[in-house]
């Protein structure tokens, strides 16, 4: 695997350990805690007043005790108006701006209720929307509210969403149906006001705190998060691998690449082998090896021979001499020239073996005598005119002869061995025909 890709493969794993811890911590959290509240009490008391309904042409009457731990509301429930009331307000805001309770889900009351028969109380969350609420208008303002019965014990809690849209504020407002649901988003005030209960008597409503209370996140929320959390790793982790496996492929490719790199390499070298094996490293003619391998193609190729070849046999002259007077590199030398120079004068399907020492054969494929004749002039001419190390003249002896199709090669080299003797005997620089 390629590094980097490592790399980004653990962080990936990485994230989903990490989501994997997370996503039962954060569940569990939410759960049961992750809460947030929002008190109302004496210490967060908002400008808490208390109103009752002479203003409405009533006779209650509402009096306020701040006390250390508590706001006690005093009330002379007095019949006069159609509905007697006392209330407690707290203000969350002015001039249309409150705060946002709608998430919040529950009302914890620590508060205390007395009087003499009935024990209602009402919670109202006054909510300014702009689209029916005015400035100064109280009345404008959202009406939500509930009604209960106050529970003997000090401490208890009621759902938000008991809390509904007074039907008398939907029918002042001409409010569409489908905005008759509760909103809490902008409560400028929350009221604890007294219930249906007889006038006539005296009512003390003691509130030590109101809690609104929700969660930070909601569990919906926390759900699409984690959802989204876990969709992203699991893109990431896919593209990575996606990544991985044709980064892997390429390394592959590339090793198949190599491998035929050196493949080629070693063929090449092969074959170097192979021609070094046929060849003579002196001069670069065919060895005797090499030779063989160019009769059989010869044979393989045809399936038989049927023409004629020129095979000439030749033999420096005097060519101790050379070693003995300049030295055996000088002969080496001569020998290397002598060699060069025949390719140069030969055609390229005629092949030059060194037979052994100063002794060399030429096999001329499809030539008779006579062709072979004028080469071998030529040739001589050549060796004559040619530049040779330390000023020599260097000449060679011939003998020529014909391969007749089907016949031995061997007999053929032994005829013009034979006439080479005679070109020999006859004063060199010559060539005897077989
Ligand atoms: P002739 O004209 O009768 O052929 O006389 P020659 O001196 O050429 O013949 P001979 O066979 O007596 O000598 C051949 C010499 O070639 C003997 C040997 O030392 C030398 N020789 C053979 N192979 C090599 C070689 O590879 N390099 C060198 N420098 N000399 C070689
Ligand atoms: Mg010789
Ligand atoms: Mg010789």
């Amino acid at each position: 695997m390629i590094p980097r890709h490592a790399r980004a493969m653990t962080i990936v794993q990485s994230l989903v350990g990490l989501l994997l811890v997370l996503t039962p911590a954060l569940l569990i959290w939410q759960h049961f805690g992750m809460t947030r509240v929002f008190e109302l009490s004496p210490r967060q008391s908002y400008g808490a007043t208390v109103t009752d309904d002479r203003h409405e042409n009533g006779k209650s009457v509402a009096s306020l005790v701040r006390a250390n731990d508590a706001l006690v509301m005093r009330c002379d429930l007095r019949a006069g108006y159609a509905w007697p009331f006392c209330k407690l307000q707290f203000h969350l805001g002015q001039d249309g701006k409150g705060v946002d309770l709608g998430r919040f889900d529950s009302v914890t009351f620590d508060m205390r209720y007395s009087g003499e028969s009935g024990r209602k109380i009402r919670l109202h969350l006054t909510n300014f929307e702009p689209e029916f609420s005015t400035v100064g208008d109280w009345n404008s303002q959202r009406y939500n509210s509930v009604e209960f019965d106050a529970p003997a014990q000090a401490t208890f809690t009621i759902p938000v969403n008991v809390v509904r849209t007074a039907d008398w504020w939907i029918t002042a407002h001409n409010v569409p149906l489908e905005k008759t649901y509760t909103r809490l988003d902008n409560v400028t005030a929350v009221e604890i006001s007294t219930g249906s209960v007889p006038s006539g008597q005296s009512i003390t409503i003691e509130v030590r705190s109101i809690q609104f209370r929700g969660k930070w996140i909601s569990d919906t929320t926390l759900l699409t998060w984690l959802v989204g959390a876990w969709i992203g790793c699991g893109l990431l982790g896919l593209s990575l691998s996606l990544l991985h496996v044709r980064s892997s492929l390429s390394a592959s490719n590339a090793r198949v690449e190599l491998l035929d790199a050196i493949n080629k390499a070693l063929q090449l070298e092969a074959r170097d082998l192979a021609s070094q094996a046929h060849t003579d490293p002196l001069t670069g003619a065919l060895n005797r090896q090499g030779l063989r391998e160019v009769l059989m193609k010869r044979l393989h190729v045809a399936g038989h021979v049927d023409e004629e070849m020129a095979v000439v046999f030749m033999d420096l002259d005097h060519f101790k001499r050379i070693n003995d007077q300049h030295g055996h590199d000088a002969g080496d030398e001569v020998l290397r020239r002598f060699a060069a120079v025949i390719r140069g004068e030969v055609r390229s399907s005629d092949k030059l073996v060194r037979w052994g020492g100063e002794e060399f054969l030429l096999l001329c494929p499809e030539t008779d005598v006579a062709h072979a004749m004028t080469m071998l002039d030529k040739l001589r001419a050549a060796f004559a005119t040619q530049d040779w190390p330390h000023g020599l003249r260097i000449t060679s002896s011939f003998g020529l002869t014909s391969l007749k199709p089907e016949e031995d090669i061997g007999a053929a080299i032994k005829r013009a061995d034979g006439a080479l003797y005679r070109a020999k005997a006859n004063g060199r620089n010559r060539v005897e025909i077989a």
